[in-house]
């Protein structure tokens, strides 16, 4: 195992260390570091002092990107999310370059503007993410105007699309105006296409989505599919992963397909699960053409299809591996009979997919979590008559997580579902959210369980591995790189 461990490319496997007994291994990047210790979070209903760590090593990908996104949108409207806990200034929250996890754990806070004087925690000038060198061979590679023009080529081909106009198109917006790379209508209605190539910062990327939005402007991101590696960048990352993994890209290809068929197509690439023993599981993109009702997808659509794809990707491929496997084991977790029941089970979905073991499993507590996310899903299918009782179930469970030993280490989870299953959040009251806030925000390491425990999470409710594993590939697939 030590040459996987050494590879920074390989995926899950060197992430999850096994922990043995008490002394739990640290998931936080060491190389990542962060100058700022304790912030002032002001999301919730009250402020609360966040220790750093506690608050970002549990993050994953999807997380990062979605916190990121909200710091700078909420800056637009004039709200501050998060307070250096030392100077009270407003905070922006930045990944390491040197992180080849793409979560929290490479994530560290920086003052907004320059670092008032009198505050000690400095970022230094090194530790911000400039990227401009990483992109240099694209932007040489595939100049912007080429592709600029094969966009506008392809959107030739299909006579549902009005004569693209590059550079040219003016739009007033407010105050100002913007110049789209390229503008052209569908049946009428007016689409904006912006290239991403070099790294964008995400405050361009957050203000040209509402700018476009306000005046009723479809917005179309497009990249390069020239070298997919890239694409492993943060502000790549804050597109696709806030898009259900997707992201659109023009090329050759696509433009004989739309030429050939007389309908705009660009290759879609789609963030994908895959399994190989014995490197857990690991994301590859999967590539295919897209036609005009994929590529003018609403934003939200696209984003929650991704997700539910991504899922069921999941869901079949362990089907296909493992037939019966996970019903098995959900099987028992609902009778709340001994998981050691179904140990063997247990074993070699746990080998397969790259999850804990039952000994450490049952230790971290992580049954009564799956009973509980459980009952998450019978209240959200549950009928009218049967709501409340399910409602009632849900609530005393999560009181037990959050009561037990292991409780603060999984409240980020319980937030999560909060946040993503309205039935959820119905639920838990105002008090018990302000109880586990505190909690998480309590003196003493917090360790991420759901960040630990996220394979078997996600073998077992598929609609959780989207936020729990989707990451950017790190190019070619793991096996392929074995010698
Ligand atoms: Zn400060």
């Amino acid at each position: 195992m030590s040459t996987f461990q050494n590879t920074p490319n390989l995926p899950a496997v060197s992430a999850v260390v096994p922990r043995s007994g008490s002394s739990p291994a640290i998931v936080g990047n060491r190389k990542t570091r962060r100058a700022i210790k304790k912030v002032i979070d002001l999301r919730g209903v009250e402020p609360v002092i966040m220790p750093v760590d506690a608050l970002l090593d549990g993050m994953t990908a999807v997380d990062l990107t979605a916190v990121r996104r909200a710091i700078v949108h909420e800056r637009g409207e004039g709200n501050i999310l998060f307070r250096c806990g030392q100077c009270n200034s407003p905070l922006q929250l930045s990944s390491s370059r040197e992180s080849s996890t793409g979560d929290g754990r490479g994530a560290f806070f920086k003052h907004s503007h320059r670092t008032p004087e009198g505050c000690s925690w400095y970022t230094a000038e090194a530790q911000r993410s400039t990227g401009a060198k990483q992109f240099a061979g694209l932007q040489e590679g595939e100049p912007h105007w080429r592709l600029k023009n094969l966009l506008a080529d392809s959107i030739r081909c299909d006579p549902d699309f009005s004569k693209p106009v590059v550079d040219k198109h003016f739009i007033q917006i407010g105050n100002g105006h913007r110049k789209p790379d390229v503008f052209t209508t569908h049946k009428g209605k007016p689409i904006a296409l912006e290239l991403q190539l070099a790294r964008m910062p995400l405050t361009t990327i957050t203000e040209r989505t509402a700018a476009y939005r306000a005046v009723g402007i479809t917005l179309v991101w497009v990249t390069s599919a020239h070298e997919l590696a890239l694409l492993n960048n943060q502000s790549f990352r804050d597109l696709y992963l806030a898009a259900g993994g997707r992201i659109l890209a023009v090329d050759v290809a696509s433009y004989e397909r739309s030429e050939e068929t007389s309908v705009l197509h660009l290759h879609e690439l789609s963030l994908e699960p895959a399994i190989q023993h014995p490197f857990a599981i690991y994301n590859r993109w999967r590539s295919r053409m897209a036609g005009p009702e994929v590529i003018l997808m609403p934003g939200g659509q696209r984003h929650a299809e991704g997700q539910r794809a991504y899922g069921s990707a999941l869901a079949e491929k362990l089907q296909a591996k493992a037939p019966g496997l996970t019903e098995k084991i959900a099987g028992t977790v609902a009778s709340g009979a001994d998981l050691n029941l179904v140990a063997a089970e247990w074993s070699a979905l746990a080998k397969l997919v790259g999850a804990r073991d039952l000994r450490q499993s049952i230790q971290d507590e992580l049954p009564r979590v799956l009973r509980w996310l459980q009952a998450v899903e019978r209240l959200n299918n549950a009928t009218v008559q049967d709501k409340e009782v399910a409602g009632k179930v849900v609530a005393a469970c999560a009181a037990a997580i959050v009561a037990a030993r292991t409780g603060k280490h999984w409240i980020q989870l319980i937030e999560h579902i909060a946040d993503a299953v309205p039935a959820a959040a119905a639920v838990l009251t105002p008090d018990f959210r302000t109880k586990m806030m505190r909690l998480k925000a309590s003196p003493g390491k917090l360790h991420p369980m759901h960040a630990y425990h996220r394979h078997m999470i996600s073998a077992l409710h598929p609609w959780l591995a989207f936020w729990l594993l989707a990451k950017a590939p790190n190019g070619t697939p793991p096996h392929q790189r074995l010698p």
